[in-house]
This record gives C-alpha cells, sequence and structure tokens, in this order.
C-alpha cells in the first residue's frame, strides 16, 4: 500500500502481472499506523461530503438498524426503501414483530426474495423478547446468537445502534479490501486476512461513521465492474489501482453453470370458480410461503403427464389439465427454473396435504392476502389478465 502521486491515472489493466501475483500469492504487507492513520482520515472526510443520506442512519434505534441490516443483505439500497419504512409502520417495535403471526411477516416482506432473512427475523425477536427483556443485544456474542445474524451483521448493527469498534466484512467490503490490498486469492480463501484488515482499518474513536463510510465506499465508489478510483479517497494507498489491476479484482472461484430445472404448475379451478393454492413447509426454500402446485418435469415426461403425476402424489386428486397459462423462467442463487403453467380442472378426490403443510381453495380477489413467492406473483398477474377470457369462455 505504497502512496502514489494524487488522481494519477491509473496504468493499463496488467493481467500477466495479476496472474504472477496470483501465482506467488504473497500476502501484502499490512499497512503501517501512519497508512492507518491516512486511511481512516481520507475515508472520514470523503464521507462527510458524500455519504448517503439514509433512512436508517437518523436512527440509533437498534431494531429499526437491524431491519435495514437484515434487508440489506443481497439487496440493493433502494429496493429496500420502501420495504424498510413499510416494515416499521406494520412493525414499529421488536415486540410487535415478535407477537405477529408468520403469514403477516412474510406477507409484509413478500417482494424482497431469500425469506429466511424474514423467517429468521420473527424468531430472532421472539428470542429478543424472551431472552434479553425486549433489549437488542449489545455485545457481538449475544447479537450473533440470533437467527440469521452473522458477524457482519452483528457488526454492522453494534457499530451503527451503540458507537461499538466491531468490524464489518459484508460483500462490498469484501471486495474494497481485496483491491485495496490487491489480495491474489478469492476472498473466500482469504477470509481471516480480510477480517483483520476490516479490524485493522477502522476506527475506534469513530466506527459508526467508519464502517458506513466503508459500506458507501463500496456501494458507490469502488464498485463491481468500473471503480471510480479518480474519485476515491483511498488511491493512493491502493494496491490494486497502483498495479492497474482494479477491475480484475477480486479474483473469483472457477464456478459451474447453475442446474436448470423444467417445472409443471398447476393452477386447479373448482367449480365454485376458485382456485387450490398450498404452503410450503417451513424447512427449505421458500419456507412457509404459499404457491401453485407443482413439481419437476422428469425425463421423457410431458408436461401435461408431470402435472397430473405431481398432483396426485402432493394432494391425492385427479386433475385435468387445460389450457397453458404462462411461462416463467425465475433464477435462485444455486439454480434456475422454467415454470411451465397451466389451468386444470379439479375432476376428483378431497384435497390432502402431503406434501405441504396446509391447502386452501381460495378465490382470485383473496390470493393478494396469502403471501407468495415472486414467481407466483407473476402467475397471480397472468391469471388476471387471463380472466375476462376465462370468463368469456
Ligand atoms: Fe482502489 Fe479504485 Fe477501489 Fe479506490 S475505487 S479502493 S482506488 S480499486
Amino acid at each position: 500500500m505504497s502512496p502514489r502521486s494524487k488522481r494519477s491515472a491509473p496504468p493499463a489493466a496488467d493481467l500477466p502481472l495479476l496472474q504472477a501475483i496470483a501465482r506467488s500469492a504473497q500476502p501484502a504487507p499490512p499497512p503501517t499506523v501512519t497508512e492507518v492513520a491516512d486511511l481512516r482520515r481520507s475515508l472520514l472526510t470523503w464521507y462527510g461530503h458524500q455519504g448517503r443520506d439514509l433512512p436508517w442512519r437518523n436512527t440509533r434505534d437498534p431494531y429499526a438498524i437491524w431491519i435495514s441490516e437484515i434487508m440489506l443483505q443481497q439487496t440493493q439500497v433502494k429496493t429496500v426503501i420502501p420495504y424498510y419504512q413499510r416494515w416499521l409502520s406494520q412493525f414499529p417495535t421488536v415486540e410487535s414483530l415478535a407477537a405477529a403471526d408468520q403469514q403477516s411477516v412474510l406477507k409484509t416482506w413478500e417482494g424482497l426474495g431469500y425469506y429466511a432473512r424474514a423467517r429468521n427475523l420473527h424468531r430472532a425477536a421472539q428470542d429478543i423478547v424472551e431472552r434479553f427483556g425486549g433489549r437488542f443485544p449489545s455485545t457481538l456474542a449475544e447479537a450473533i446468537s440470533l437467527p440469521g445474524i452473522g458477524q457482519t451483521t452483528a457488526g454492522g448493527i453494534l457499530s451503527a445502534a451503540f458507537n461499538l469498534p466491531t468490524s464489518i466484512l459484508d460483500g462490498n467490503v469484501k471486495r474494497v479490501l481485496a483491491r485495496l490490498s490487491a489480495l491474489a486469492t478469492p476472498p473466500a480463501k482469504a477470509m481471516p486476512q480480510l477480517w483483520a484488515l476490516s479490524g485493522t482499518l477502522l476506527d475506534p474513536q469513530n466506527p459508526r461513521d467508519f464502517n458506513q463510510a466503508l459500506m458507501d465506499l463500496g456501494a458507490t465508489v469502488c464498485t463491481p465492474s468500473q471503480p471510480d478510483c479518480y474519485g476515491c479517497p483511498w488511491q493512493n494507498h491502493c494496491r490494486a489501482y497502483s498495479l492497474g489491476i482494479q477491475a480484475a479484482l477480486p479474483m473469483r472461484e472457477a464456478s459451474s453453470p447453475l442446474p436448470h430445472k423444467q417445472i409443471g404448475v398447476a393452477v386447479i379451478w373448482n367449480d365454485q370458480n376458485q382456485i387450490l393454492i398450498d404452503r410450503r413447509p417451513q424447512s427449505g426454500l421458500l419456507g412457509g410461503l404459499w404457491e401453485f402446485p407443482g413439481g419437476k418435469i422428469e425425463a421423457g415426461e410431458t408436461v401435461e403427464d408431470c402435472i397430473v403425476r405431481e398432483i396426485r402424489e402432493e394432494l391425492a386428486i385427479d386433475v385435468e389439465v387445460g389450457d397453458h397459462l404462462i411461462t416463467i423462467d425465475h433464477a435462485y442463487t444455486h439454480f434456475r427454473v422454467t415454470l411451465q403453467v397451466y389451468h386444470c380442472r379439479h375432476v376428483a378426490g378431497e384435497p390432502t396435504p402431503i406434501e405441504c403443510d396446509e391447502i386452501r381453495w381460495v378465490t382470485l380477489d383473496a390470493l393478494d392476502e396469502f403471501p407468495f413467492p415472486k414467481a407466483n406473483t407473476q402467475i397471480i398477474e397472468a391469471l388476471r389478465a387471463n380472466a375476462p377470457d376465462r370468463a368469456e369462455a
């Protein structure tokens, strides 16, 4: 991290150099005391001028800050803001969240994705009320003991709410520190090193602002594909910048293509013009959310055959497959799905929740009362758009 002359143009990306760094895999020397002081000072000065005015920065309420930290995991600020505001008007205190039923919690979260976050918030709120008398814990060990709170989330909450010197290492911070130190391995292989660097840099006099500034630097300047090194307060100390390899860092793990599943989905109608929906088991992906039933299309199987088989296995009823409604492509973290959605008619049998927690017959209007995953909300929109045609048919 040797200082360079201010605001000089970066050298062109030097990939052979990057490969040489990777081969040698020599860790960068830790910053000196003088460098640390300058890094802290320059970042805090930049933050004073360029830091974002975000709703959760205007409060010291650990509950509100905790909600924001959880929502910001894997979700961008502009998406989070309206959800954050709606959540706090629906559940203004930890007690109100703890006392809520899970369906209303999931409904308020609907659309944000990664629903385990909402289930964990709910369970953690109950823990806070039962174990900590309704007060958010103020030690790292206690905060980490709550569902859904890891070390970086705990560090973010405790520094923001209580100004405690707890360091952070979220995705943005990993990228900044990997570039600052020209990390010669993927961050996942250097977590102790990165945690140590985050802790070394953290300003013990002002941990709240320092951590917020570091998050802002990663989100607005040291961005994934085109870091704005000219506007960066750390340019003079940045090893990746001085080597011209900032756009090539952090190094990535070799990844294999995501598996792709074809799914047959049934919108099952009964004679009262109601639709059958089911609630997914609590454990596993999208636990506790409602969905239209269906399952994976096996090799050599048609969509229609798949739907008839899956509905018999899951709900012990027979259906007749009718018109195609919509095809939806959706990506999750570890796989992609294509949903082939068909109107179906209930023919025989009493629906039984064999592979789900609960089933309901509901009207099209009543679907709004239930929390659904995103791909299923697209099905509901298609049903609404399709409804006049069905009425005429
Ligand atoms: Fe380094 Fe550029 Fe990132 Fe600043 S923006 S830390 S100079 S790579």
